[in-house]
């Protein structure tokens, strides 16, 4: 079997040598055994249910979320010369009776379809009637209801092993907490698949991420040592992705912007430019990505902060697929925290779902605000080890320095507690530096015994407290929606004195801030 798959790869594909797993999973599959199959994006996945399909007699069927992921494969095989079409609803009545017939003389090797067209009775009827070599299951983790790509369509995929109990079936995904991996195989059923999970390291991505100060200079900085290199610029609502795009292009940026809310031509007009063009940057929401097969993605710049480490790390993972060295790019903010909570908090959802994200949001802001390694805590996340630090990201290469904030973090506790713990950072700031405002005012909080205690710090160094506090979950934010923040009860130590706080130095701060360095 393996002779048989590696004489594949080189006569079909023009490869000359299996990478990782891939042949350990195609010999499983090719077999007749069923594959879980978890390897970072660019890791070669197609590769692990196309040769299989070659291998065994029948169609190939493959499941994928997206219409444009669907006709780029099939492109792609075409050009080899396999027989593979895509059954979508782009297709008219006439198309799709010719897929349907070729299918019924055996002629067609792979289908692609969207999970909706499979489980409909007639299609499995239809399959049914056909010899199905084995079914791939693409981007697995749409069947999670705590990822950000869920798809409710996947969970009736476990039908599958119902209604074809001997075929095969592989099921692939970039995305490997062990949540996903364990909803997975439970709802489509993959008890008895084995589990191939490759490494999740990106040796070749350099990781920054910096505190947010004036974010359009600092990427503007960024994007200084990439010029005519491809990029992302991914931005949280479509409103700051034109806004940013149109900015971009004023500055001689050649930029594009692409989220749900344009029409499906321009956005398949820009994907194609990227695509095809060089040197042209996508100022683009979290809808462009899944699947965008460009292998000279030379940076990816996150203007807001990633809903998770996952979302994080598949949204970076989009860099540097071509192997060579690639940035992953970051400035984030406390607004951005705020904002995500506020998101969180207006989402629908049960509560326990609230609060699954609210940890996800929070080991996301424990890898921003990291004062080792990145790589090793990112890896950490998907059980992975790095036993030494990378070398190779922003806190190895210039190692962070820190301050004892005990201090500065107890006037800020207190002042939040003295005023009700139900203001915002800019009123407690306000509070802090001894500002007078009507806001003030009318609380009476001038009197407050922290009313100016904090002037030896400046309003942005204030912010940095406040952001590494509710960061450190020392503080927590109002679900309410209006940003009030609340102490927490793990804060007591700190605030009886029996703990002190080491916190992070802004980099981008020019004036040092007062109490003792440690670096
Ligand atoms: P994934 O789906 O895991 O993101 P792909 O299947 O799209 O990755 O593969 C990424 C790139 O690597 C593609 O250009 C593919 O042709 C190439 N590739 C995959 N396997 C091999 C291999 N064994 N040798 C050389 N190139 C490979
Ligand atoms: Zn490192």
């Amino acid at each position: 079997m393996r002779e048989q798959a590696l004489q594949r790869l080189r006569e079909v594909f023009g490869y000359s040598q299996f990478r990782g797993q891939q042949s350990d999973i195609i010999d499983q599959v090719a077999q007749g055994g069923d594959a879980l199959v978890l390897m970072p994006t660019g890791g070669g996945k197609s590769l692990c249910y196309q040769i299989p399909g070659l291998l065994r007699s029948g169609l190939t069927v493959v499941v994928s979320p997206l219409i444009a992921l669907m006709d780029d494969q099939v492109a792609t095989l075409n050009e080899l010369g396999l027989r593979a079409a895509a059954l979508n609803s782009t297709l008219d009545e006439q198309a799709q009776r010719e897929i349907a017939d070729s299918m019924r003389r055996g002629e067609l090797e792979f289908l692609y379809l969207a999970p909706e067209r499979l489980v409909k009775p007639r299609t499995l009827a239809f399959l049914q009637s056909l010899e199905i070599a084995l079914f791939a299951i693409d981007e697995a983790h749409c069947v999670s209801q705590w990822g950000h790509d869920f798809r409710p369509e996947y969970l009736q995929l476990g039908v599958l092993a119902e209604q074809f109990p001997g075929v095969p079936r592989i099921a692939l995904t970039a995305t490997a907490d062990e949540r996903t991996r364990q909803e997975m195989i439970q709802r489509l059923k993959l008890e008895q698949a084995r589990c191939f999970v490759s490494g999740f390291d990106r040796p070749n991505i350099f990781y920054r991420i910096v505190p947010k100060d004036r974010p359009r200079q600092q990427l503007q900085q960024f994007l200084a040592q990439h010029r005519g290199n491809a990029g992302i610029v991914y931005c949280m609502s479509r409103k700051k992705v034109e806004d940013t795009a149109q900015w971009l292009s004023e500055q001689g940026w050649p930029a594009l912007p692409y989220h749900a809310g344009l029409s499906a031509e321009l956005r398949s007009y820009h994907q194609k430019r990227f695509l095809n063009e060089e040197g042209l940057i996508m100022v683009a929401t979290i809808a462009f990505g899944m699947g965008i097969d460009k292998s000279n993605v030379r940076f990816v710049a996150h203007l807001d902060l990633p809903k998770s480490v996952e979302a994080y790390y598949q949204e970076t993972g989009r860099a540097g697929r071509d192997g060579l060295p690639a940035d992953a790019w970051m400035a984030y903010g406390l607004q951005d925290v705020l904002m995500l909570n506020q998101i969180m908090a207006n989402s629908e959802g049960d509560e326990r779902h609230k609060r699954i994200e609210r940890h996800k949001l929070d080991a996301m802001l424990a890898l921003c605000e990291l004062t080792s390694c990145r790589r090793q805590t990112l890896l950490g996340y998907f059980d992975e080890t790095l036993a030494e630090p990378c070398g190779h990201c922003d806190n190895c290469l210039e190692p962070v320095s820190t301050w004892d904030g005990s201090e500065a973090a107890r006037m800020a506790l207190s002042t939040a507690y003295r005023s009700g713990q139900r203001y915002g950072v800019g009123h407690l700031i306000d509070i802090l530096l001894g500002r007078d405002n009507d806001k003030i005012r009318s609380a009476g909080h001038q009197h407050l015994s922290t009313y100016g205690i904090g002037k030896q710090l400046s309003e942005a160094d204030w912010r940095s407290v406040f952001r590494q506090l509710i960061a450190r979950g020392l503080m927590d934010i109002d679900l309410d929606g209006y940003g009030g923040l609340r102490l927490n009860d793990s804060c007591r130590p700190l605030l009886r004195g029996e703990q002190g706080l080491a916190l992070r130095r802004d980099p981008s701060r020019s004036a040092p801030l007062p109490g003792r360095s440690s670096d």
